[in-house]
C-alpha cells in the first residue's frame, strides 16, 4: 500500500510541470484537489483489496467447513463399523493405555457397559466377566506386544469351557512409526464346534455313538504298546450277538437298529471303569482293557454281560431275548498288534458260538489250523452272501435211452478268485453248523427261479431243473415260504423245479418230512432222495413218502464195474423202485462202460463226467440251444 501510496504520490508530482499555467490559483486548492484524489484513489485501492481478502477468507473458511464435514463423515465411519464388527477390536498405545475398544470386544469378554472409558489393561482385566482359561497367557501376550510392537501376535484362547476366541495383534503405524498395537478378537467357536463334531464323526459309530473301528485300532495299538513298556497285558473281548440277523429279517432294520443301541448301553453299563468299548461293525462290539496282569477281570467282566443280557431287550411294541457270545484273547501271548488280537478274539468268539452260544471262550493257540480255517470260512460266508460271490454251475441230467438232456442238477460255487471256486464240500457243511445254510438256500431257490425264466424260449418242454436242499432248511418248516415267495416273486412254474433231498433229512423227522413233502407235491414241486445208499438205505419208508425220484449214490455206481454184490444191489434197488413208481437216476457216470451197464438195469437218467462235468450257465445255455444229445 505504501509503495502503491508513493507511486501515485510521483504521478502527481509529474503534473507540477503544468503549475506556471496555475500560479494564480490558490495552493491550498490546488493541495486539496491532489489529497481528495490520492485520497479517493487510495481508497479505491484498499477496499478493492479488502474485497480481495475477503474472498480468499470466505474461501480458507468454505474449505475448513469441507474438511470439519469430512472428518466428521470419516468418523461416524469409523464409528459404525466398530460398532458392527464382528471381531472385538482393542488398540493400546506404547504405554499399555487403552486408545480404543468396540462394543463386540465387551461382549466377547462380557465387559459390562459403563460410562467411564476403560483406560488401562488392569482396568479391562479387572472388568471381565468370564472364565478366561490361561487368563496369563493372554496378559503375558498382551503386555509383551508393547515392549516388543513390531512382532505379530496370534493364538487362541477358551473362554468359559467351551468358547474359543482367536486373538491377533498388528501393529499401528503413524507415518514409519509405530504407536500402538492393534488387537482383533474373533470368537471361533462354531467353527471349532464343527471340526470338533466331525472328528468325532471319523471316530465314532453313527448309530450307537460308541468308538469305531478306526479309533479301537489306533487305541489297542497304542495299548499293547504301553503293555509292553510296562510288562502288562491287554484283554480283548470280542461280543457278537446271536441270531441278530433274524431280527433284521423278521423285524426290520428300525428295530435291529434299536436293539444294537439298547444292547450298546447294556454292554457300557456292564464295564469296568478305564474299559474302551466300540462298535466293530454290524452286531459286534469290542472291548479293551488295558493294564491287566491276566484274564481275569475279562472272564469277570464277560460273566456280567452275559448275566445282564438274561434280561430281555425293551423294544417299542415288544420284549425280546438276545444273548451274546464272547470271545477272549489276551495281548501280545495272543497277537502282538491289534489286526492279530482282535482276530484271536474273534476265532474265540466262534469257538464259544461253536459251544453253543450265550457264552464266552478264551482263545488258546491249541485251536488247530482246521477249526480257525472252519471259523474263518465262516466270517467270510457272510460277506459272500453280501457281495454276491456265490454262482451256481449245471450238470446235465441224460435219458440213458434217447441220449437226450431232459434236466439239469444246479450246483453251488463260490467265486474266490477270477476263475477259482471253493468247492461245495468245504462250506455247505459250515454253512449247515450255524444256519448261514438259509440264507445260502433261500438265494439258491430265486436263482434257479430266474434262470428258469431265461431259458424258457429255448430249453425243452418237460425240463426239470434241480437243486439241492439241506437238510437244515428242510427240516425248519420255512422251506414252503421261502419257495412260494421265490415262485411269486420270479413267476417261475413250480412243476419246473425239482429238490434234492437226503435220506438224513428225511429221517430225522420223517412226520415232518411227509408234510412237507406233501406240501410241495401239492405246489408242483418234485422231489428226489438223494446219495441214495449212504444213509439208512431203508426201501420200506420210500412207500410212505411221496417223491418222484431216487438218486443212486455215486459210490455204489463207482462199484459196479467191480462189485457183483453192488451191481446186483443196485439192479435190485431200481426194480423195486420203478414197481413203486418212482424213477432212478444214476450219479457219478464216469465213462461208457458204467453207462451201458446202467442201460441193462434200466436205469432212467444218469449224470456225470462221462456226458458232462458241471459247466457255467453260459456254456449249459449253449447245450440246450444245440439241443445236444449224447450218442447212445
Ligand atoms: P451231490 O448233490 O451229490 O452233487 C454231485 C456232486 O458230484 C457234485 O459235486 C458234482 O460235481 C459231482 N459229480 C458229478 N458228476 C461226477 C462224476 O462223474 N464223477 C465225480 N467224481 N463227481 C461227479 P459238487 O458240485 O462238488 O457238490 C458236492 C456236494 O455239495 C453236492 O453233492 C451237494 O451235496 C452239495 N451241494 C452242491 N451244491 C449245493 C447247493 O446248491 N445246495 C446244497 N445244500 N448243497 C449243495
Ligand atoms: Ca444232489
Ligand atoms: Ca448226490
Amino acid at each position: 500500500m505504501l509503495r502503491q501510496l508513493k507511486k501515485l504520490d510521483s504521478s502527481v508530482a509529474d503534473d507540477t510541470k503544468l503549475q506556471p499555467f496555475f500560479q494564480t490559483s490558490s495552493d491550498a486548492y490546488v493541495q486539496s484537489d491532489r489529497d481528495r484524489e490520492l485520497l479517493e484513489r487510495s481508497l479505491e485501492l484498499t477496499s478493492r483489496e479488502l474485497t480481495e481478502r475477503n474472498r480468499e477468507l470466505q474461501s480458507q473458511l468454505a474449505e475448513q467447513e469441507r474438511t470439519k464435514e469430512a472428518l466428521l463423515e470419516s468418523h461416524s465411519l469409523l464409528h459404525a463399523s466398530l460398532e458392527s464388527m464382528h471381531d472385538g477390536l482393542l488398540v493400546l498405545d506404547m504405554n499399555m493405555g487403552v486408545r480404543l475398544y468396540n462394543p463386540m470386544f465387551c461382549s466377547i469378554f462380557e465387559i459390562p457397559d459403563r460410562p467411564e472409558k476403560l483406560k488401562s489393561l488392569d482396568d479391562i482385566f479387572s472388568n471381565v466377566g468370564v472364565r478366561i482359561q490361561e487368563p496369563g497367557k493372554l496378559q503375558r501376550a498382551l503386555r509383551e506386544s508393547a515392549h516388543s510392537p513390531e512382532q505379530h501376535w496370534e493364538f487362541e484362547i477358551r473362554l468359559g469351557g467351551h468358547r474359543f476366541i482367536e486373538a491377533y495383534s498388528s501393529p499401528q503405524l503413524f507415518g514409519q512409526e509405530i504407536v500402538g498395537q492393534v488387537w482383533s478378537f474373533r470368537d471361533v467357536s462354531d467353527l471349532r464346534l464343527k471340526e470338533e463334531e466331525s472328528r468325532h464323526r471319523a471316530y465314532h459309530d453313527l448309530l450307537t455313538g460308541l468308538p469305531n473301528r478306526r479309533l479301537l485300532m489306533m487305541r489297542l495299538n497304542q495299548a499293547l504298546e504301553k503293555g509292553l513298556e510296562e510288562g502288562k497285558k491287554t484283554a480283548v473281548l470280542f461280543f457278537d450277538l446271536d441270531g441278530f440277523k433274524d431280527v433284521n429279517d423278521y423285524l426290520g432294520h428300525g428295530t435291529g437298529d434299536a436293539l444294537l443301541k439298547d444292547v450298546a448301553h447294556r454292554l457300557e453299563q456292564q464295564m469296568p471303569h478305564g474299559t474302551l468299548l466300540c462298535r466293530h461293525g454290524g452286531d459286534e462290539f469290542v472291548a479293551v482293557m488295558e493294564r491287566q496282569e491276566d484274564e481275569s477281570a475279562a472272564i469277570e467282566f464277560a460273566n456280567q454281560v452275559l448275566d445282564a443280557f438274561a434280561r430281555p431287550f425293551q423294544l417299542a411294541n415288544d420284549e425280546l431275548f438276545m444273548t451274546s457270545s464272547i470271545g477272549l484273547a489276551l495281548g501280545p501271548e495272543h497277537g502282538d498288534d491289534a489286526d492279530k488280537l482282535i482276530s484271536s478274539a474273534d476265532i474265540a468268539m466262534y469257538r464259544a458260538k461253536d459251544r453253543g452260544k450265550n457264552g464266552y471262550a478264551m482263545f488258546s493257540s491249541e485251536l488247530d489250523n482246521h477249526s480257525v480255517h472252519r471259523l474263518k470260512i465262516r466270517s467270510q460266508i457272510n460277506i459272500a452272501l453280501e457281495k454276491n460271490q456265490f454262482e451256481l454251475f449245471f450238470q446235465p441230467k441224460v435219458d440213458l435211452k434217447t441220449g437226450r438232456i431232459m434236466g439239469a442238477e444246479a450246483l453251488i460255487r463260490w467265486r474266490v478268485a477270477d476263475g477259482e471256486h471253493r468247492s461245495p464240500l468245504e462250506f455247505i457243511p459250515i454253512a449247515e453248523e450255524n444256519g448261514q445254510i438259509i440264507p445260502i438256500s433261500q438265494w439258491l431257490i430265486r436263482q434257479c427261479c430266474h434262470h428258469l425264466n431265461n431259458w424258457a424260449g429255448f430249453m425243452p418242454k418237460d425240463f426239470v431243473l434241480a437243486l439241492n436242499i439241506s437238510a437244515k432248511h428242510f427240516q425248519r418248516g420255512a422251506l414252503q415260504a421261502d419257495l412260494t415267495s421265490a415262485l411269486e416273486e420270479t413267476g417261475a412254474d413250480a412243476d419246473k423245479l425239482e429238490f434234492e433231498v437226503t435220506e438224513t433229512a428225511i429221517m430225522d423227522d420223517v412226520e415232518l418230512a411227509v408234510l412237507t413233502l406233501k406240501e410241495l407235491s401239492r405246489i408242483g414241486i418234485r422231489t428226489a432222495i438223494d446219495d441214495f445208499g449212504t444213509g439208512y438205505s431203508s426201501l420200506s419208508y420210500l412207500r410212505r413218502l411221496p417223491i418222484e425220484i431216487l438218486k443212486i449214490d455215486k459210490s455204489f455206481v463207482d462199484e459196479i464195474l467191480i462189485s457183483d454184490e453192488d451191481r446186483t444191489l443196485v439192479k435190485g434197488i431200481i426194480d423195486m423202485v420203478h414197481a413203486l413208481g418212482i424213477e432212478v437216476v444214476a450219479e457219478g457216470v464216469e465213462n461208457r462202460d458204467m453207462a451201458d451197464l446202467l442201460r441193462t438195469m434200466n436205469c432212467d437218467l444218469v449224470q456225470g463226467y462221462h456226458y458232462c462235468p458241471p459247466v457255467p450257465e453260459a456254456e449249459f445255455i449253449e447245450l440246450l440251444k444245440a439241443n445236444k444229445t449224447y450218442p447212445v
